[in-house]
């Protein structure tokens, strides 16, 4: 119930006015996101790699309406991916990319277009590029955008969200060799009709999509905090043998630092998803909506600023 409520603030313009003027949020969005601009962003990912971490960036904007706001993030990328390179945070840090951001709801061959260049950008910069995955509407057209890339970028990342029905059997189709899949729960709010509604649901089908995964022969990324989770994703490397280059955990930037220090600690290869940039609100409200404690934090913080 809670999180359905601020999910649909997640989406209501005079809640991001009210939020994004308040005094606290400055220190609250700080704890999540790396800062506005690119130059925050090499900050975060360079002490994110002295601490044996790697990063996966994200740029931060969805759901783009024009086609200049589109090639706006394109272009933020392209440098993005340039000034990694120049400061030999490459292949430590990727990137991650969200279709909508580049005009997939207005103009898919657009969208298809911005995120060519990003792949080829991130070739020439020795990094990869991973597609975020948004609401059910477009899981379609983002694997299938995900099957075009992988012809010329084969190393050109997708994700699988656990609570869609559909994922096992996703899962089986991007279990090939060489196949990067970040498997997660899922951040959005789904029908029942496509989606397991009971945490218990998404959790088990996170399990058999982590089996298929794991004993397939491409290259899972296991994007979870749950700490059962965790768990039997290490179990299941010691028994289907894989090794720190043959997978890796991916968890969100301020969110269990200690587990991912203590992951990284045992040898395993851990992926901080690192977000910045202006447009922090949607993911901001998704990341209290996972967690309501969070929103004691975010209260906290608002107290304390007053
Ligand atoms: C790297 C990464 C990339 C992602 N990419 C996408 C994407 O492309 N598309 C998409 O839809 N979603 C994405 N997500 C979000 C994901 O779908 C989930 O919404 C989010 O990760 C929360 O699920 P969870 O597996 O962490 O477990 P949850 O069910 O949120 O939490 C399970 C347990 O984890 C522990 N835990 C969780 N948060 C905390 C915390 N703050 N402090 C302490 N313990 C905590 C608690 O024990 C909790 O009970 C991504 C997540 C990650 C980590």
């Amino acid at each position: 119930m809670l999180r359905s409520v601020i999910l649909a603030a997640s989406r209501s313009s005079q809640v991001e006015r009210l939020v994004a003027t308040a005094p606290l949020t400055r220190d609250v969005v700080r704890r999540f996101v790396a800062g506005t601009g690119t130059d925050d962003a090499l900050r975060a990912t360079r002490e994110l790699v002295a601490d044996g971490l790697t990063v996966t960036l994200d740029n931060l904007g969805e759901d783009t309406v024009t086609p200049d706001q589109a090639t706006a993030t394109r272009d933020e990328y392209l440098a993005l991916l340039e000034a990694l390179a120049a400061a030999g945070l490459t292949p430590a840090a990727e990137v991650s990319v969200k279709l909508s951001a580049l005009g997939q709801r207005f103009d898919e061959q657009l969208a298809y277009d911005n995120v060519r260049a990003i792949c080829a950008a991130a070739d020439q910069a020795g990094t990869t590029v991973t597609l975020d995955m948004e609401d059910h509407t477009t899981t379609d057209a983002t694997l299938d955008t995900l099957v075009k890339l992988r012809k010329d970028h084969p190393s050109t990342g997708a994700v699988l969200q656990a609570y869609l029905r559909r994922t096992e059997s996703d899962c089986r189709e991007l279990a090939g060799v060489g196949s990067r899949v970040r498997l997660c729960k899922g951040a959005y709010a789904e029908p029942e009709s496509v989606a397991y509604q009971s945490a218990r649901e998404v959790d088990k089908s996170y399990v058999r999509c982590l089996n298929v995964l794991m004993s397939g022969a491409g290259y899972p990324m296991l994007a979870t905090h749950d700490p059962r989770l965790i768990a039997i994703g290490e179990d299941r490397a010691r028994w289907f043998d894989r090794g720190p280059d043959e997978f890796e955990f991916q968890m969100l930037y301020g969110i269990r630092p200690e587990e991912q220090a203590r992951l990284a600690g045992e040898g395993y290869t851990v992926r901080t998803y690192l977000p910045y940039g202006e447009d922090w609100y949607g993911y901001l409200m998704r990341r209290l909506a996972e967690r309501p404690a969070n929103l004691v934090f975010f209260g906290r913080a608002l107290a304390s600023r007053k």
